[in-house]
């Protein structure tokens, strides 16, 4: 078992200011809660968080990160170890404490095999759950463990965990850049997964090993004599490619083992970035390189900030070989990835530029847009990759991305129109909630139905998705089309009671299906529902189905619709579309030629003329209104009541009936009122006029009489 002070000895190489008080007391913990306990192979348990410990001391992580390491499993185990995140707090701080239930929380998600197809929605789940990537990174080297004693796991356990290792891990690995704990779970679930392919490149690779290792020892002096000679001083590595990576080769391109020349590749590492490309000079003059295959990944970097020139030459066998060129700095990188840049400020903040540098954090995942400020989620190393969205589980397991912000109802949707129509509450992991609640990635959703439930209106409030709120709004017209249906209908059939016709007759009669065309519908429902929503009057409907006088006076109601031949009244008022109509002028407000107005049916009585601001006539239904005009060129006159307020005086109300006179308008009634307190005298006339330019130009006159001080139009 590896010893405590391996791990320590790590750490303080890496950054001697680590605390080795934490790594100590994190052990020392650990060892006791886990007393007893065993691994499958025999071991004490206490051997896996050491081992998981080691392995992110050589990541070069931090020693809170290595004591959260040690202590990783001992909340999983809560039940044999009863360990709570609160204790861990108070013995290790806060941070501590995260990492770790970040870890546990990971952990008992209910991933199960079989779901390699959402492997990416399970990749994203991890990520967007870890707000620390030293979460991960815990994860990683625990599954790392886990893999390396798989082998006292029964065969179809290790399959399941090989599988879900390749799907899920290894490439979590890979986006962050973390290249050796990516290639060493491919090629242990690689051979648990397909012993027989495994170990077959495996014997070819050991089979021509002695000859490999000659061919590399030619290779790596000629590459390492001509950069001496350019005075370039230089590391030249031979290495094999990976046994799942030889494998992925054969498959993708379909190649037999042998015409896979390039199971070995060499590396060349400097110290500055001109050096490489001048030692790039060097080895395209030596061999002849495969144009296709040059590719550099130092003026550009990948997303995970991997720097490298990478270039296949014609080697000196005519066979291919593969080259990379990088600085130190950049083989560091390359190494350990994301865990390359820190450990190294133990106990402090990660520097601005270090931060900046992490910004690829955001290309990690493709298909990803709408990233938040990067330095905002970096602050303290955390990670929120993806803002926007969430990631739950239906009870089968199936994993399910909504938008942040969405509650039970958008899952409920989502999973099916019904689901979603019906749904009357949710359980989250096993606990009822409201359906206002928010939805957090890892929860179990569960939706409650109740056969006959409907939508509600304001489940428009709590909703996130578009097919939601789609299906929401689709139940609800249709909900409104049902109620104008059953509104327009009853409207219909009082209507026709009420001239003594029966409406559900009548609309299975030829003459419906006419009418119906003649509104410009389509169908008796349509008909029925534009009454019910009152874009029809009932009576414009019994109207068709009324004998011919009756439905003369109805017919007015229908404003301009038949075109006919406009005639003038003896009144001097037309009528919109309509011949030889009783026209009366309303007392109310008494309209003069001039006015605007507008006509109102009266039964019996033929159009009734009011004032269109006329009180009386805003408050008639405006279904009798009917559109009417001046008729042009008449010589007859409309009374009119007109109040002249004046400071009284002798000979007063004289002038005033003069001066009515002289303009030609006749005095039909006069009354005057005297009030004896402030002298004034108010005198009501009504004349007649035969326009409102005439009237206008009485009044006008009045008002220049003396001791007049107002003069109006009265009635409404
Ligand atoms: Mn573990």
């Amino acid at each position: 078992m590896i010893r405590i002070n391996d791990i320590i000895d790590r750490a303080v190489d890496v950054n001697p200011d680590a605390d080795i008080d934490i790594i100590n007391r994190a052990y020392i913990y650990s060892a006791r809660v886990h007393q007893g306990q065993m691994r499958l192979s025999g071991e004490p348990y206490l051997s896996h968080p050491l081992e998981v410990a080691k392995i992110l001391a050589d990541m070069n992580l931090d020693s809170t990160s290595i004591a959260a390491g040690l202590l990783h499993d001992v909340i999983e185990d809560a039940e044999a170890t009863r360990v709570t995140p609160e204790d861990l707090k108070s013995m290790f701080g806060k941070e501590v404490a995260h990492i770790v239930s970040g870890v546990t929380k990971l952990s008992v998600l209910p991933f199960s095999s079989a779901q390699a197809r959402q492997a990416e929605s399970i990749r994203k789940m991890i990520l967007a759950m870890a707000d620390d990537i030293r979460v991960i990174l815990i994860k990683l080297a625990d599954r790392l463990h886990n893999m390396r004693t798989l082998q006292y796991h029964k065969s179809a356990k290790r399959k399941e965990i090989a599988q879900e290792t390749l799907d899920i891990y290894a490439p979590i690995a890979g986006r962050l850049g973390i290249y050796w704990v990516k290639k060493e779970l491919e090629d242990i679930a690689f051979m648990n997964l397909n012993y027989g392919e495994y170990s077959k490149i495996l014997s070819r690779l050991n089979k021509g090993r002695q000859e490999s290792e000659k061919y590399i020892e030619t290779v790596k002096t000629l590459i390492q004599k001509k950069m001496e000679a350019s005075q370039l001083k230089c590391e030249v590595l031979g290495r094999y490619k990976h046994i799942y990576s030889v494998y992925q080769k054969m498959i993708s391109q379909n190649l037999s083992f042998e015409e896979i020349y390039d199971v070995i590749a060499f590396r060349i590492i400097l110290s500055t970035i001109p050096q490489c490309y001048e030692a790039l000079g060097i080895l395209h003059s030596m061999w002849k390189p495969i144009a296709a295959k040059f590719k550099d990944y130092i003026a550009v970097p990948k997303p995970n900030m991997y720097q490298s020139l990478h270039t296949t030459v014609i080697g000196p066998y005519g066979e291919r070989v593969e080259i990379q060129i990088r600085t130190w700095e950049m083989d560091k990188v390359a190494k350990s990835g994301i865990a390359a840049h820190w450990g190294y400020k133990e106990g402090k903040k990660m520097d601005e530029t270090i931060l900046k540098r992490f910004s690829w954090i955001q290309n990690l995942v493709e298909n990803q847009e709408n990233f938040r400020d990067p330095s905002e989620f970096l602050e303290n190393v955390r990670i929120d990759l993806f803002p926007d969205e969430i990631y739950v589980f239906t009870p089968r397991g199936e994993i399910k991305s909504l938008p942040k912000g969405a509650t039970p109802i958008d899952f409920a949707y989502l999973i099916h129109t019904e689901v979603g129509n019906q749904c009357t509450g949710a359980k989250i992991d096993g606990r009822m909630v409201s359906l206002k609640h928010e939805l957090k990635t890892g929860n179990i959703v569960e939706i409650i139905t109740t056969k006959g439930h409907h939508p509600s209106k304001d489940w428009l409030n709590y909703t996130k998705t578009v097919k939601a709120r789609t299906k929401i709004r689709q139940w609800i017209k249709a909900q409104e089309k049902e109620r104008s249906l059953s509104l327009g209908r009853e409207m219909c059939e009082k209507a026709f009671r009420k001239h003594r016709l029966n409406f559900s007759e009548r609309s299975k009669s030829p003459a419906m299906e006419t009418v119906v065309g003649e509104f410009g519908l389509k169908s008796l429902e349509d008909l029925i529902a534009s009454v019910g929503y009152g874009k029809i009057t009932p009576l414009q409907v019994v109207r068709k189905f009324l004998p011919k006088p009756e439905a003369e006076e109805e017919a007015l109601l229908t404003k301009g619709v038949e075109k006919r031949e406009r005639k003038k009244t003896k009144e001097g008022v037309i009528v919109k579309g309509v011949d030889d109509i009783l026209v009366r002028f309303a007392k109310c407000c008494r309209p003069v030629r001039g006015d605007a107005v507008t006509g109102y049916i009266t039964r019996g009585y033929g159009v009734t003329i009011h004032r269109t601001q006329c009180i009386n006539a805003l408050k008639m239904n405006p279904e009798r209104q009917i559109e009417v005009e001046w008729a042009p060129e008449t010589i007859e006159t409309f009374p009119v009541k007109i109040r002249v307020r004046a400071l009284d005086r002798v000979g007063l109300l004289a002038d005033l009936a003069a001066n009515i006179s002289k303009n030609a308008a006749n005095i039909l009634s006069a009354r005057s009122e005297n009030r004896s307190d402030d002298e004034t005298v108010t005198s009501f006339f009504t004349i007649s006029v035969e326009n409102t330019t005439h009237l206008d130009r009485v009044l006008a006159d009045i008002r220049r009489i003396k001791n007049v001080q107002e003069v109006v139009r009265i009635g409404r």
